[in-house]
């Protein structure tokens, strides 16, 4: 018999699953918003140059300092204004650390990334929700100006996984202007969105204003695991002094650096999941019964009769995995595509209008 920990844990911990992926190994892989190209030559030469140069019998620099030089850099800012993680997930429990804990209201607008509401009740954050139109995804804005009067953190997605919409600019800005509280942006899938959605501008003038940002998409890096917060150099201090102090290991943090050096050669695949993503909605637009929504990430919400039964017999039938969303609350029979390359996009495509309409639960 195992260990019985009851009463043991601390109670804000109880009952939390380890995380799954949902991954059954299949041969097009659309499930998880990663980027599914290859990664340019180029690159993938710059990061091999770099990572056998990198000697592993010292321990990392723990702040990646020049890595975040290059990332300031990248973004116009200071050194001082950028954290990195390991994955914008550490950053994620990081903030919620530091500034949620029992007393401190976290609000976020959900349908969104589900870690939100994970890393915040781990660690105690009172949580509350202001949920999204369950017709367009839209926030509903007044109300979450009225919510955030004494909030502590408001977390919008921008693009928001999974509905694909971006948060408007003017919301942002009535919540740094009209409330007290922290205001995140993630903005982990925004290079996939039209030139102008970033609000890494507004730091500039807003202190409170905190952006999320990740390798783990447009740079097709999931697998390295790196993140980083552009933020206020005081919000960036406190994070330094709570996080894990080696959490991007040497590998990492060279194969983020020579990717961020090399990032011209990204481009052409992020306009390809771009010109993908349109002609995937077209396609889709094809399959009676299919609802979608407008997206700016590298993925596509759809709803389907029966989607659960669609999603297990898009995998079992045709080795193409997508994420079943449909017991999550407002997102009944849905399914969320990442949108992969031509051909693993033809092959979802070929497969749902096969699928959709012919299907019972
Ligand atoms: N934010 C959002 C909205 C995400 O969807 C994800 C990953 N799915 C992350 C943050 C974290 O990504 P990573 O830890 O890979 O950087």
């Amino acid at each position: 018999m195992s260990l019985d920990l009851t009463g043991r844990v601390r109670p804000s911990l109880v009952g939390f699953e380890p995380y799954d992926p949902a991954f059954t190994p299949c041969d097009v892989n659309l499930s998880a918003n990663e980027n599914t190209h290859e990664l340019p030559a180029a690159v993938r030469a710059a990061i091999e140059r770099a990572l056998l140069s990198t000697p592993l019998n010292r321990y990392p620099d723990p702040l990646a300092n020049e890595l975040r030089d290059a990332l300031a850099e990248r973004h116009g800012l200071e050194r001082s204004n950028v954290i990195v993680g390991n994955g914008g997930d550490e950053i994620l429990f990081n903030l919620l650390f530091a500034f949620g804990g029992p007393g401190r209201t976290v609000l976020t607008c959900p349908p969104d990334f589900a870690e939100y509401a994970n890393f915040g009740a781990m660690c105690e954050a009172d949580l509350r929700f202001v949920p999204r139109s369950e017709v367009d995804f839209s926030i509903d804005e007044d109300a979450l100006l009225a919510a955030a009067q004494d909030a502590a953190l408001v977390i919008l997605t921008s693009p928001n996984n999974p509905t694909g919409g971006l948060v408007p600019r003017s919301l942002v800005e009535r919540l740094l202007t009209e409330t007290d509280a922290l205001v995140l942006v993630d903005e982990a899938y925004v290079e996939f969105a039209p030139e102008g959605a970033s609000m890494v501008d507004m730091l500039a003038g807003h202190p409170r204003l905190m952006i999320l940002r990740t390798l783990s998409k447009a740079f097709a890096l999931a697998g390295v695991r790196c993140g980083y917060l552009l933020a206020d150099a005081a919000v960036v201090n406190e994070l330094s002094a709570i996080r894990q102090i080696y959490s991007l290991d040497v590998l990492a943090q060279a194969t983020a650096l020579a990717a961020i050096r090399e990032r011209e050669h990204l481009r052409p695949v992020i306009e390809d999941i771009v010109a993908e993503r349109r002609r995937l909605s077209l396609l889709l637009g094809n399959i009676a019964g299919l609802e979608q929504w407008p997206s700016e990430a590298n993925f596509i919400l759809v709803r389907v009769p029966h989607a659960s039964t669609v999603r297990q017999r898009l995998r079992d039938e045709r080795s193409i995995l997508v994420r079943d969303l449909s017991a999550a609350p407002g997102l009944a029979d849905c399914l969320r595509i990442s949108v992969g390359t031509r051909r693993e996009n033809d092959l979802l495509v070929d497969a749902l209008t096969a699928l959709v309409g012919k299907e019972t639960r």
